[in-house]
């Protein structure tokens, strides 16, 4: 059984559908992605996860229980960091860790939490005196404090530098490592492959791909690109264009891109042989993960729900 299942989840607010039959399993160590643009129904998702938003409709239990309102059972099972903290900006990283530390039955001592995740040097120093980096890494100790069996962190690294960010990527390893399970909110898809066995992409407040990042790249429509140069007149987009396989044709001068499956890309080169055309700088790579996501959540109109991609 997950460790969280959510079916069919429905949240409104007043007009505004945040969330329409979302079905989302957690399982007990993993690290899970939810991504999608602004306002696709991420917080919304993993707030109805927390306990901190009753759904409309549909269904969430966390360990079997209903977060919403199994409130003490669930507080003890998970850790939330969400993208406002809340900390108090005169509060020491010490004190903001005793502080939620008091609110749980067994939890983990402050000191050594803190010396775990890196603060201990600033273990007195005030929030608002914290680098972005250490603010997100007390953000992760109050989340870890009560000793969770799973943690939520919302947009973790957003504004953090490169290294910084590779740091708390290492950091959410070891807490999975450690046997605590991660459900985590991003917006960026190298955080997402770096870090997650599987992930839920929502647009428009559904689930529009699910999977390995490296399925949802894989079952993308176009999970190939290829590119060469041959002249226009001994090779017209258009007779690529309708090759099966083959999604989209773009010529550029003299150089033709062509993105579809692996499929495509066999039909491309038996049509170049065919002709006795040489494809010159011929280079194929693989649709990365940013680029899959971008044709997921595109849409032509940005009232409209993109319909449901049944790619699980
Ligand atoms: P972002 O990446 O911008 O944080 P998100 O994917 O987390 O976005 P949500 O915050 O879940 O999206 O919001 C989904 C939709 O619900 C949006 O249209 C948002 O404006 C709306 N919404 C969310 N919370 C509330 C609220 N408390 N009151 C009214 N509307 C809300």
């Amino acid at each position: 059984m997950p460790l969280i299942e959510v079916r069919a989840l429905r949240k409104t607010y007043r007009s505004t559908v945040a969330v329409e039959h979302v079905d989302l399993d957690v399982h007990e160590g993993e690290i899970i992605g939810v991504l999608g643009p602004n306002g696709a129904g991420k917080t919304t998702t993993v707030e109805c996860m927390a306990g901190l938003t009753r759904p409309d409709r549909g269904t969430v239990r966390l360990a079997g229980h209903v977060p919403w309102r199994d409130r003490r059972q669930v507080t003890g099972l998970l850790g939330v960091q969400l993208q406002s903290s809340g900390l108090q900006a005169k509060l020491t990283a010490r004190e903001a860790v005793a502080m939620v530390a008091a609110f749980h039955d067994a939890p983990a001592d402050p000191d050594e939490l803190i010396e775990r995740l890196g603060l201990g040097r600033v273990a007195g120093t005030r929030y608002a005196k914290l680098s972005g980096g250490q603010q997100q890494r007390l953000a992760i100790a109050t989340a870890l404090v009560g000793r969770p069996r799973v943690v939520i962190l919302d947009e973790l690294t957003t504004g953090l530098d490169p290294e910084a960010r590779r740091e708390t990527w290492e950091l959410i390893r070891n807490v999975r490592g450690s046997g605590t399970t991660v459900v985590l909110v991003t917006h960026l898809m190298e955080e997402a492959q770096q870090l997650c066995d599987r992930i839920t992409v929502l647009a428009g407040g559904r689930v529009v791909a699910e999977g390995t990042p490296d399925d949802v790249v894989a079952r993308s429509a176009s999970s190939t690109v290829m590119s060469f140069t041959a002249p226009a007149a001994v090779l017209p987009a258009d007779v690529l264009a309708g090759l099966p396989g083959v999604r989209q044709v773009e010529r550029r001068g003299a150089r033709l891109e062509v993105a579809g499956t692996d499929d495509g890309v066999l039909a491309v080169l038996r049509v170049l042989q065919e002709r006795q055309v040489e494809p010159a700088g011929l280079r194929v790579s693989a649709t990365t993960l940013d680029e899959a996501y971008l044709a997921l959540v595109r849409r032509p109109d940005t009232d409209t729900a993109p319909a449901m991609e049944e790619i699980s």
